[in-house]
């Protein structure tokens, strides 16, 4: 199944129905007849969307929506109330609790559907400004640092294995100044490419200054992240961007989690300094953090 959804409504008739024809729709449900076991349920999972009833006994939706507005790990999934015809001041306080949509009853599955697709792919659209730099498709600074933060905690409470590199393009400037700022776009682009190319689905690569990238490879170890790397400057090196053969080279430094680094700040200077070795010794090549 390709999404999740919460469903929450007092009306078992309703859930049994969305289920069935969501799931044909490879939309997997999670039925739950009141807001507090949803919320219960919320505590531990993250479903790709949430439709909720607005009248129910208990807890009502719209207390279930200011509670999950109150939690950020919660407050940006999508959700969509359901709510039954005449309930104009119910709607009302809905509309000012920021949902995605609303769907009034008696509705047909297909509308549901529909509409519930639509919050997931306009969701996915924002998602994805906010996580990839614009220019490269790689992870931004932002999201490439909270997803360290995320690994380097589980690093240190699992004992597993996580390695980082900084990689650096050499005498960038000396591109831009000599063939102007639009081919130099072109060349960020390729490495960017390149790189990316080279690891695998859990690693990331991230856009961490100009020209300048992080990446990420959880339940790696040194030597193999070295390997990774070394692969990276290697065919950064074979690409070419002009008629006339024009190449770039990169440096790196790498660096694997030490129980005793407290923070990722200490983790990427660390790296950082084994880059600058490798800017000192000369250019196009892989140093490791001592
Ligand atoms: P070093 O080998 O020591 O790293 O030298 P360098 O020239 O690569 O380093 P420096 O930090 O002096 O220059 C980085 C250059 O990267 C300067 C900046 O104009 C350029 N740059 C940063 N972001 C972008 C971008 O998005 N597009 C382009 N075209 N250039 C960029
Ligand atoms: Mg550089
Ligand atoms: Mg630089």
């Amino acid at each position: 199944m390709e999404y999740k959804a919460l469903i929450v409504d007092d009306d078992r008739t309703l859930l049994r129905l969305l289920d069935v024809y969501l799931a044909k729709n490879d939309i997997e449900v999670v039925a739950m007849t009141n807001a507090r076991d949803a919320l219960r349920y919320l505590e531990t999972e993250l479903p790709d969307i949430i439709v909720s009833d607005i009248m129910m006994p208990e807890m009502d939706g719209l207390a279930f929506r200011k509670a999950i507005m109150s939690d950020d790990r919660l407050k940006l999934i999508p959700f969509i109330f359901l709510t039954a015809k005449g309930e104009l001041e119910e709607r009302l306080t809905g509309y000012q609790l920021y949902v995605d949509d609303y769907i009034s009853k008696p509705f047909e599955p297909r509308e549901a559907l529909t509409r519930m697709n639509a919050a997931l792919k306009r969701h996915s659209i924002y998602h994805d400004l906010l996580r990839y730099d614009s220019l490269t498709m790689t992870t931004n600074r932002k999201t490439s640092e909270e997803i360290l933060t995320r690994e380097f905690e589980r690093a240190k409470r699992y004992g597993s294995p996580l390695t980082i590199a900084l990689l650096d393009i050499d005498h960038f400037k000396i591109c831009n100044d000599t063939y102007g700022h639009v081919f130099g776009d072109l060349v960020l682009i390729k490495v960017s490419d390149t790189l990316m190319s080279q690891v695998r689905n859990t690693d990331v690569v991230g856009r961490y200054g100009g020209e300048e990238f992080l990446v990420i490879m959880p339940e790696t170890k040194l030597q193999d992240a070295v390997t990774v790397v070394e692969r990276m400057r290697f065919y950064v090196e074979q690409l070419t961007f002009d008629p006339q053969g024009f190449t770039v080279t990169i440096s790196a430094g790498v660096c694997q989690c030490q129980a005793g680094f407290e923070n990722i700040r200490q983790f990427i200077h660390q790296a950082d300094t084994a880059l600058y070795k490798a800017k000192n010794n000369g250019r196009n090549r892989v140093e490791i953090a001592a």
